[in-house]
């Protein structure tokens, strides 16, 4: 038999003015998760500064009914400057969602004080004792990265939006012949 739902997951997203809006109510946390990081890797044209995954316990009378379990502060990217670097919780890891770019820190799982901190694209990785040391650490890594000149070598961000368009043109250009062959087929 399945387990009665005893709580949902909201993930809720705010503006600098306070202004929230709610991305839906999921019956997983994990599905609440998933919506919350497909928002973000989309936040870019957005006014939203602050996230959160909010519990909310099913048939509770009384106020503490809800709680916060994860919260996402929107900061500038110490590698690729874009403000799509989100800082989770108080310092408890943080991502780049620019697809770029991507760097990230994350508390290890398994050592205690110690930090891991990415960039894929550069497939570096280091390891440092805290999140402020991980993030100086990302600085360090563009900083090399710059004198190495592998900065030119991270498309621009025009080049890669052009990537992008040409990417989509041909898959509607083989959709619409797939589609003309089919009426050929027809006719
Ligand atoms: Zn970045």
């Amino acid at each position: 038999m399945e387990e009665p739902l005893k709580q949902v997951y909201v993930p809720v997203v705010a503006t600098p003015g306070g202004e929230k809006t709610q991305l839906g109510v999921l019956s997983s946390e994990q599905d609440a998760w998933d919506v919350m990081r497909a928002f973000l890797s989309k936040a870019g044209e957005t006014q939203v500064v602050k996230a959160s995954i909010v519990a909310w316990e099913i048939d509770f009378v009384g106020e503490e009914g809800s709680f916060e379990l994860a919260t996402f502060d929107r900061k500038s990217c110490p590698v690729c400057s874009d403000l799509s670097f989100w800082i989770e919780g108080q310092d408890e890891g943080a991502r780049c969602y620019n697809i770029r770019c991507g760097v990230w820190i994350e508390e290890n799982r398994f050592e205690p004080d110690r930090w891991d901190c990415g960039w894929p694209s550069a497939n570096w990785n280091k390891r440092s004792d805290s999140f402020e040391s991980a993030h100086k650490g990302l600085q360090e890594m563009r900083a090399k990265s710059n004198s190495a000149g592998m900065s030119e070598r991270m498309p621009s961000r025009e080049a890669w939006l052009d990537e992008k368009d040409r990417e989509r043109r041909t898959i509607q250009q083989r959709k619409f012949a797939a589609e003309s062959e089919l009426l050929d087929d027809e006719s």
